[in-house]
């Protein structure tokens, strides 16, 4: 799209939330010259990344009246990519051999991207805008402009009035519960992996796990270090799936999905095989939510479908001024809310122009029809797979900015077969150190790193 003929203008923008995504939302406004107020409920940045081991009073996470805990983090989480690849274009996810606290592995764990997410934040200054403690009840579009409710800790509520709002409240903390046949009578104990911590509590029990994907691979292996049995429910697998999966545990299946949960506490499979289970872990993925957003009716969320919504960021009928960073469920999360971040900073400095609010629908309604077309269902239109680098650099091509590196396209796409071939050992076993290389001579091409690249590579990490 060809830069829009208009001045520049500085606007003064509320961004909601200070995770990944409203930290490099905040740094991309301030150096497009807007003015920025970060609302942030924890005490400090970093979002999902802040592990806490209290999890919410209602396991399953369906109580209203609920307090709620933000971040789905377990204990023993790491990342489920090659760091390199993780971080923000200009500020590398490198390991930290300086510090003896930091985990300098390949796929670190949790608190080493919290550790990170601190660094960039430091790096620049981008606290300074955040307000801590200070939730967002209330966020509507008043006479053009935006009115956003904020509550502190003290129950102190204030209206503010912003030129725009960029919603970046993270989509992994309301949990998305399976719904199975018979389950209201089934005597055991459910939770969500939103609520699920450490293994312990399952120490001796036979457990379901439903969902084999990035988190029910991962849960399941750390609950069977402790439990009699585990028996992964797979909605990917064939009907007829009973199968152990390699690795060293040897009480471990994999089956199709549930049928039904019965009263007597037996579980029935599609594939036929029945067991009696204490307990059903759901890795049932998450709902988008935005319980402060009022837009006169404009927008809703139908089978976890935000609509509508330009490329996953404008509605368009409130844009530029409402946008959302970090929707789409990719790979490269980072690096999306980068690129969408700086469009969205250069749209409201009227740099770029977005099309008409017609061509904008009639974009979305071809999206929804392409996916009605293909059979895919609703819940899944926020979900790129592999189309996500093609996503990504349709909108760095729109705001010119550069495109995503080659070596991280495909150390996703590499990473991701490891993590589905080899989901107990990939990440410390890889094949890919030719992409590795490649990063860290990038890195270095860049003068983002004052190492030379061998000091990188030629660890063991
Ligand atoms: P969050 O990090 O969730 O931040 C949202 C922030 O908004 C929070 O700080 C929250 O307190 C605040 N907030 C919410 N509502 C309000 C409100 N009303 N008022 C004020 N503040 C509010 N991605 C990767 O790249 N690599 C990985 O290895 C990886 N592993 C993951 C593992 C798990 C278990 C999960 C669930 C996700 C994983 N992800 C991973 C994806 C991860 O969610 C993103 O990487 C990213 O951290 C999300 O950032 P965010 O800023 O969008 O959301």
């Amino acid at each position: 799209m060809a830069p829009a003929q208009n001045p520049i203008s500085s606007q003064h923008v509320a961004v909601i939330g200070a995770g990944a995504a409203g930290l490099v939302t905040a740094r991309e406004l301030r150096r497009e010259g807007h003015t920025v107020v970060v609302f942030e409920r924890e005490k400090q940045v970093g979002g999902l990344w802040i592990y806490s081991p209290k999890a919410e009073s209602d396991p399953l996470s369906l109580d209203p009246t609920r307090s709620i805990v933000h971040s789905s983090v377990y204990e023993s989480l790491r990342t489920n990519l090659p760091r390199e690849c993780m971080g923000f274009t200009d500020f590398p996810f490198v390991p930290r051999f300086d510090d003896e606290s930091r985990d300098s592995r390949r796929y670190p764990s949790h608190m080493e991207v919290l550790a990170y997410l601190q660094d960039f934040a430091r790096e620049f200054n981008l606290e300074e805008m955040v307000r801590f403690e200070t939730e967002v009840v209330r966020v509507e579009p008043v006479k053009g402009k935006w009115k956003v409710r904020s509550k502190t800790s003290g129950d102190i509520s204030e209206d503010e009035i912003f030129d725009a709002v960029v919603v970046c409240n993270g989509h992994y903390t309301e949990p998305n519960i399976a719904h199975i046949p018979g389950i209201k009578l089934w005597p055991g104990k459910q939770i969500h992996s939103h609520n699920y911590r450490v293994p312990d509590p399952f120490e001796s029990e036979v457990v379901v796990v439903i969902g084999n994907f990035a988190s029910g691979a991962d849960i399941s292996r750390d609950i069977a270090k402790v439990a009699k049995e585990v028996h992964i429910a797979s909605r990917a697998s064939e009907r007829d799936t009973y199968v152990k999966p390699p690795g060293p545990r040897n009480n471990l299946w994999v089956h199709s999905e549930i049928d039904t949960a019965n009263e007597d506490g037996s579980i029935v499979f599609k594939n036929g095989k029945v067991i009696h289970a204490d307990s059903i872990v759901y890795c049932t993925g998450y709902k988008y939510y935005f319980p402060f957003l009022d837009t006169n009716g404009y927008m809703s969320i139908d089978e976890n479908r935000v609509e509508h919504l330009y490329k996953h960021v404008f509605p368009p009928a409130l844009a530029p001024t409402l946008s959302f960073v970090g929707l789409p469920a990719m790979g490269i999360q980072f690096v999306m809310f980068e690129i969408q971040s700086k469009w969205v900073a250069a749209v409201l400095s009227g740099r770029f122009t977005l099309p008409s609010q017609d061509k904008m629908m009639e974009d979305i309604t071809t999206t929804y029809a392409t996916l009605d077309a293909l059979g895919i269902p609703k819940r899944y239109t926020h979900k790129l797979g592999k189309v996500q680098c093609e996503y990504l650099n349709w909108i760095a091509e729109e705001c010119d900015c550069p495109l995503v590196e080659h070596w991280r396209n495909q150390e996703i796409v590499r990473g991701y077969q490891r993590l589905v071939s080899h989901p107990e050992t990939y990440r410390d076993e890889w094949d890919d150190d030719d992409l590795k290389e490649e990063a860290y001579r990038d890195f270095a091409t860049k003068k983002l790193i004052s190492f030379h690249p061998s000091y990188f590579l030629e660890s063991s990490i």
